[in-house]
């Protein structure tokens, strides 16, 4: 028999360190499990909780929340080249990186250090250091949520793009991603490493996995506030994408903007130096602020609820829209 918790608060379970309550709340440590949760629920509305570090609550839920805790990673087949590697959507990301980089399978190292679960990352095609994770997706299991049953998506049927995926869009809520298989190399292999920072940061170290893995996380230390310190759910906003004739408009006032070209006809402008060009870069609305080093970051300083720290962010968005005419895009789930 299932046993739901009553009348639970999330602060512990999402990186913003958020306080509210959700009426029911229990982990799913089995494919049998969620199915009889989601039975139970049928009254109710209910949510799905990996790591907690794409999320802002914004209020209490009167509903049940699962927090996805299925575990396992089994290699599925493989060759002299390749790996198949199934994950249960309940392992934490990061120690399936390590996991990699012990066994010396590579095309996931850039990927070191990012919070949350396996199973949230093809969501957002999670994505740091010129990689993204749509490059190691192979296929993932999913239930269905209306008639419980388990249907296998392969990288197209996902439509991964900049951190989306149809389970962001056209599929969102309609379906749990069980685990997910990943297709890795046997080493040696080719490693990306054209991302600056990494580049400078490897300087004449061979540029092994272990190396890569390494530099990728001492860069993201030295970057990134950790939300154990301090409140936060990394990138709040998405690095907008902008026509050239609009980059050109606007170049005509500020040269120095950044871009990288993206296609034909759009370039990628860095979401955080729009931010801190309008200065509020380590400012602060009672405890919801912006990182003092990193304009990119909302964060809670301490007892921010997620309302206050949406409020600031329209602020930034409709600043950024007035100056700039970009309309910048929230990454962030917002609950
Ligand atoms: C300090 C910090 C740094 C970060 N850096 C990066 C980065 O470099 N690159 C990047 O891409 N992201 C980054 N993120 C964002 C975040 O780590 C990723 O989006 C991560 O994949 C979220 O995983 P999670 O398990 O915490 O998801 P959660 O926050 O628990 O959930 C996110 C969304 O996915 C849904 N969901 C979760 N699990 C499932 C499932 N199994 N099936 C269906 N739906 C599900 C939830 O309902 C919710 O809508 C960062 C976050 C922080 C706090």
């Amino acid at each position: 028999m299932l046993e739901f918790r009553e009348k639970v608060s999330l602060k512990p379970y999402n990186t913003f360190g958020v306080d509210v309550i959700t009426q029911k709340f229990i982990a799913i440590d089995s494919i049998d499990t969620l199915k009889k949760a989601i039975t139970l629920s049928k009254k109710m509305p209910f949510r799905i909780l990996g790591g907690g570090s794409n999320v802002l609550f914004t209020e209490n839920f009167d509903g049940a929340t699962f927090l996805m805790n299925n575990k396992g990673i089994i290699i599925s087949n493989e060759d002299d080249h390749h790996v198949l590697v199934e994950v249960q959507a309940g392992e934490n990301w990061h120690e399936f990186v390590v996991w990699c980089i012990k066994n010396n399978y590579g095309g996931v190292e850039n990927l070191s250090l990012i919070p949350g679960s396996v199973g949230a990352a093809p969501i957002q095609n999670i994505g740091a250091y010129g990689v993204e994770l749509k490059s190691i997706f192979y296929s993932c299991q999913a239930l269905n949520v209306i008639d419980l049953s388990l249907k296998k998506f392969n990288a197209q049927e996902c439509n991964f793009g900049y951190r989306t995926s149809a389970f962001k869009t056209d599929l969102k809520g309609k379906f749990i991603i069980t685990s997910v298989c990943f297709q890795l190399k046997k080493v040696p292999h080719e490693i990306k490493i054209s991302y600056g920072a990494l580049k400078v940061h490897l300087k004449d170290k061979l540029p092994s996995i272990q190396n890569v893995a390494q530099a990728v996380i001492d860069i993201r230390q030295s970057k990134l506030p950790d939300p154990k310190k301090i409140g936060n759910g990394g990138s709040f906003f998405k690095n907008p994408l902008v026509s050239n004739s609009l980059l050109k408009r606007i170049q005509k006032l500020y040269p120095e903007i950044p871009n990288y070209p993206n296609s034909d006809n759009q370039v990628k402008i860095p979401a955080g130096w729009l931010i801190e060009s309008l200065g509020f870069k380590g400012t602060r609305d009672g405890d919801a602020g912006v990182h003092k080093d990193q304009a990119l970051v909302l964060v809670n300083y301490g007892s921010a609820k997620g309302s206050e720290i949406v409020a600031l962010a329209k602020k930034i968005q409709s600043a950024v829209n007035q100056k700039f005419q970009i309309q910048l895009e929230i990454e962030v789930n917002i609950l």
